[in-house]
């Protein structure tokens, strides 16, 4: 294969540069051309699809977001849209297409290989850790250390005051990030999506900590689990503290990628490269028991996740008291 295209899709996360700057690279490398796709899946469809050299790529492993720019694309679940986006890939030659992003990004690519025969390759490029068939993906290591950046700023805050604070942070569908910052943070009480925990048992934890002398409490509430404004408004009548929210949100998405994601990202994004070389397609690359792998594309939506999240929470839950 000698001409691929890379985009990024779905919301952005730190580090999808330093895969966009890892596939361009190898593959220049390799003797390859690469094409980036500006806009996600909306560019691919307006032909927003430029030839990348090295100078592309310079300078980008250390910023956050991407140079590609991400957007949503509705139209790209319609067949005649996907038609226009494959012409435009095929008027350029290009055969190969990786897209870094979410199980949505890679449901598009999916479409697109089976209708339009181009070897696809998904790489996991999101905050939440929310991606079947990898134990982490693209992002998750930097957002986490934002947390807890945040967890410790609101911890000087919260014990002056003896406050319990309530802190949003993202996960619709995964309590990763919750759970972690928890974990790695010392949090003090963690709601997350995947485990439902009565209010009463986290106004019942908040007492027993201050009876015991706990001059303040930072509780970290996944998004998945509903609004945290509405979980204050239950929790104030169960508790005698002051209890405050904040919500993270975009924040979360922003800074310079940890040197984790940065090289999780070069390598998947060699990966990637090296796979549509050997004319392979249809897959999603992971990294599990920290060896790189790939799984059919479809595993992302159709597999079974390996991480155990119920003993993690148990844990938090022991050193939450
Ligand atoms: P994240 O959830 O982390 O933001 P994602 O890739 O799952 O990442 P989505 O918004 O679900 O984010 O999908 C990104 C893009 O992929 C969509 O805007 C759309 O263009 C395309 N896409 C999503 N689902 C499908 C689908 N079922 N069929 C075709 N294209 C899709």
């Amino acid at each position: 294969m000698k001409k691929i295209a890379v985009l990024t899709s779905g919301g952005d996360a730190p580090g999808m540069n330093a895969a966009v700057r890892a596939v361009a690279k190898v593959a220049l490398a390799k003797g390859m051309e690469v094409y980036g796709v500006r806009r996600g899946y909306l560019g691919m469809v307006h032909d927003e699809i430029f030839q990348m050299n090295g100078s592309h790529v310079s300078g980008i492993i250390d910023r956050g977001g991407t140079v590609l720019l991400t957007a949503r694309c509705l139209e790209f679940k319609d067949p005649k849209f996907r038609a226009i986006a494959a012409e435009n890939l095929k008027k350029r030659g290009i055969e190969g297409i990786v897209v870094v992003g979410g199980d949505g990004s890679y449901r598009g690519a999916d479409l697109l290989s089976k209708e339009h025969g181009f070897k696809v390759v998904g790489l996991p490029g999101t905050i939440d850790n929310d991606i079947i068939g990898t134990d982490y993906t693209i992002g998750f290591d930097t957002c986490l250390n934002t947390i807890l950046d945040a967890m410790s700023k609101l911890r000087d805050t919260a014990t002056s005051h003896e406050r319990t604070i309530l802190m949003e942070v993202m996960g619709r569908h995964a309590g990763d990030l919750a759970l972690h910052a928890t974990l790695a943070g010392g949090g003090d009480g963690v709601l997350i999506p995947e485990i439902e925990e009565p209010i009463e048992m986290l106004a019942y934890q908040i007492k027993e900590r201050r009876r015991q002398g706990k001059l303040h409490d930072i509780v970290l509430v996944a998004e998945g689990v509903g609004s945290v404004f509405e979980i204050e408004k239950q929790l104030k009548e169960k508790v005698t503290t002051e209890v405050r929210s904040v919500v993270l949100a975009h924040v979360q998405r922003g800074g310079t990628p940890s040197g984790f994601d940065r090289v999780l990202a070069t390598k998947m994004g060699a990966k990637a490269v090296e796979l549509l070389e050997a004319g392979e397609g249809g897959v999603m690359v992971g990294i599990e028991s920290n060896e790189l792998v790939t799984h059919p594309i479809s595993f992302a939506w159709e597999g079974k996740r390996k991480y155990d999240i119920r003993k993690d929470y148990e844990l938090a839950l022991t050193l939450c008291k």
